[in-house]
């Protein structure tokens, strides 16, 4: 059976795989890298360069082909990268970078999307819904992204942003996205965007994670700030549920592990959707930080390197 190769490329990091056996989550070898953006695009390339050459000496192995989890997306008709925090790969040609630089094939796709398939695969989607067919991955964290997986396969989309709902428009509060829109989903119910509201309301600056305790002990602005997050989170979601309707959603990222957005938020959720039940489960995670390169590795899973999506 033929080893699955995954890249999780960060801003600080660089992280390859290598999983044995396609029908269990356990890697055969795991290697982290500092990405060092800093140093510029071909300095990147060339870090990825030294990662799989590095898996390739300690597995004895060489990849038929690379799954590779990216910030932002490759634009599947300019052919090149866009949307990335990690700004340096904006406007390159990163797959086709990546090929010419270690002679082997890529399969590239946002690290929402991945995070997705990953869950799909080997998590909570496989675990618990085993027969779910069209799943929604939220990312919450740091910045809101999501991926679209039908059929146990990424769903890209015609310009590489199928998922993309961080930066539709939420509520104009959220004030300016670095996007350069106003009111994006990011600017509302992102991590930095629910602590910045509640330093609002209170001059101090604490983590998300203690808002959120001092939100079960009844602080009442840490509990407004939460009850403004379920609020917008259910609104966010709404939308996403009218247009894809899918069997299940999975909420990753440091915003997904507030345990209110299962109940909370979901009674939001139901307040907003068009329909007069909901019963599509949202559910917490199962890989934690695995996800991303796992994910990536799945990518090369043959029906969704056959996928035309990409
Ligand atoms: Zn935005």
């Amino acid at each position: 059976m033929e080893a699955l190769w995954g890249i999780d490329l960060g801003g600080t990091k660089v992280e390859g795989v290598i999983m044995a056996d396609p029908a269990r989550a356990e890697p055969l070898l795991r290697i982290r890298l500092d990405t060092e953006s800093r140093l510029g695009y071909d300095h990147v390339i060339g870090r990825i360069k030294e990662l799989v050459q590095k898996m390739m000496e300690e597995s004895g192995l060489k990849p038929q082909r690379i799954g590779i989890g990216t910030p932002g997306e490759l634009d599947p008709i300019l052919g090149v990268m866009k949307n990335a925090n990690s700004v340096v790969l904006n406007g390159k040609p990163l797959k086709a970078d990546l090929e010419q630089a270690l002679g082997i094939p890529f399969e590239m796709a946002n690290d929402a999307n991945c995070f997705a398939l990953a869950e799909v695969h080997w998590g909570a989607i496989a675990r618990q819904f085993p027969k779910a067919r069209v799943v929604f991955g939220v990312i919450a964290g740091t910045g809101v992204g999501g991926g679209i997986v039908i059929d146990g396969k990424v769903w890209n989309g015609k310009h590489g942003i199928g998922g993309e709902w961080g930066h539709n428009f939420l509520d104009g509060s959220g004030g300016r996205c670095y996007c350069g829109k106003v009111g994006c989903v990011e600017t509302v119910i992102a991590g930095p965007a629910l602590e910045k509201y509640y330093t609002g309301l209170t001059g101090r600056s604490p983590r998300l994670k203690e808002i959120a305790n001092l939100a079960s002990s009844g602080e009442p602005e840490a509990k407004a700030t939460m009850d403004r997050l379920y609020h917008f989170f259910g609104k966010a979601l709404s939308v996403i549920t009218n247009i894809l309707d899918p069997d299940v959603i999975v909420v990753g990222g440091g915003v997904g592990n507030i345990p209110g957005l299962y109940t909370e938020g979901l009674a939001s959720l139901k307040q907003f959707i068009f329909n007069n039940t909901l019963d599509v489960p949202v559910i917490a995670p199962l890989l934690g930080d695995s996800a991303g390169v796992f994910g990536a590795a799945a990518l090369t899973l043959k029906h969704n390197s056959a996928a035309p999506n990409h």
